[in-house]
């Protein structure tokens, strides 16, 4: 018998039943993100003279203690369109941001390509941290082999790892993100596992890794306290001040500095590109396009209508691309066309399988929760 519920898609976004955790309201049948956005919008979104007044005092806090310093604030860069926009408004506001761009040896030619040029024009400085191949394939790969989602976690925490030590380092405490209610208000919770998680990293890596991690970054639990509530380490988010949508950021990105979009959120990287398109629909049963498109739906940017028509258009299963990028994906990591089958075959696991800190996470709101809170409050 068979015992899967049935399907079920919102009345307002497409979030859809491919969430094992969503749910719907009744009679309205409108699912949870729903609610979950108008309660952020009502929290962290700002509208015309408040708005404008709570940019501002950001900026005028960031520049007083910035002041006398090289920077005065950070900005992570993988050559998406959300964060490209950030670091231009925040440089149009007269801030002094240092870039920083992870590079895991994934990242699309025309995505550095468009890093440079924006950056050139705009006189940012770049901090780049080449992360050492081989260790970082050997993480990748003991993810995939452990069966769990998001196999994005070790690029992810290095990425938080690297904008701590950097601004601990140099004693910046600003650090502004691309999220933003407009294009990404949210992602459910069983499509992956917080990033930030060393001990479950780490153990996904002893069990199925083979190459000991000595330079890849890692950050410990000790060390994200000491920099929220010793050194006060903030994290913001500029885009939910600034009117926001992302064909108009396109169309401004490529008037300004020549930027040349990729098609498809995420997709500056061809692992993501290949892990997004391709892994996640066809192994795991979801696409994180249809939480993309559903921020869009409810922020106003598209039309429901429109959603599901690029959700239902398949443009990368069964394309020249996808075929290109698994063959690529497939040498880079050193496996061949039988053992990256075998990875796809095997059963899909929950990333509560392995060891984690979760309970610690949740149990210490007044931390973990604080980072999400100080997105966007100074
Ligand atoms: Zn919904």
């Amino acid at each position: 018998m068979n015992n899967a519920p049935a399907y079920r898609i919102c009345t307002r976004c497409i979030m859809d039943t491919s969430d094992p955790e969503i749910q719907f309201d009744h009679p309205s049948g409108r699912c949870s993100y729903c609610k979950l956005y108008d309660h952020r919008v009502r929290h962290d979104l700002f509208h015309g003279e408040e708005r404008e007044r709570k940019l501002a005092a950001i900026v005028a806090k960031v520049k007083a203690e910035g002041s006398g310093h090289e920077y005065d604030c950070l900005i992570g860069l993988s050559g998406g369109v959300d964060r490209t926009t950030a670091v231009w408004e925040l440089k149009k506001r007269g801030l002094r941001p240092l870039a920083i761009h992870l590079d895991n040896g994934w990242n699309a030619e025309l995505a550095v390509d468009n890093i440079k040029k924006v950056l050139d024009k705009l006189q940012i400085d770049l901090y780049t941290y080449v992360i050492d191949w081989e260790e970082f394939k050997d993480i990748q790969l003991s993810f995939l082999r452990a069966s769990v989602p998001n196999s994005e976690i070790p690029t992810d925490h290095a990425i938080v790892c690297l904008h701590l030590k950097v601004a601990l380092e140099r004693n910046i405490r600003y650090m502004f993100i691309g999220a933003n209610l407009a294009t990404e208000a949210f992602m459910p919770v069983a499509w992956g596992y917080d990033p930030r998680d060393l001990k479950h990293l780490r153990a996904i890596h002893r069990r199925f890794g083979n190459v000991p991690l000595t330079t890849f970054p890692q950050l410990s639990v000790r060390t994200s306290l000491y920099a929220v509530l010793w050194r006060r380490i903030r994290w913001l988010s500029v885009l939910n001040y600034v009117s926001y949508d992302k064909q108009s950021a396109i169309e401004m990105l490529r008037q300004h500095f020549g930027y040349r979009p990729y098609g498809a959120k995420h997709f500056e990287s061809v692992y993501t590109r290949f892990f997004q398109g391709y892994i996640l629909p066809v192994k795991f049963g979801f696409n994180k396009k249809r939480a993309h498109l559903s921020s869009l739906v409810l922020s106003g940017g598209i039309s429901r209508a429109q959603a599901l028509e690029d959700m239902a258009k398949e443009d990368y299963v069964g394309t020249a691309l996808c075929a290109e990028d698994r063959e690529f994906v497939i040498k880079k990591l050193g496996l061949t066309e039988a053992e990256f089958e075998e990875i796809m075959r095997l059963p899909p696991r929950s990333h509560y399988h392995y060891p984690n800190n979760r309970l610690l996470f949740e149990r210490m709101p007044w931390l973990f929760g604080r980072f999400k809170r100080l997105v966007t409050t100074v």
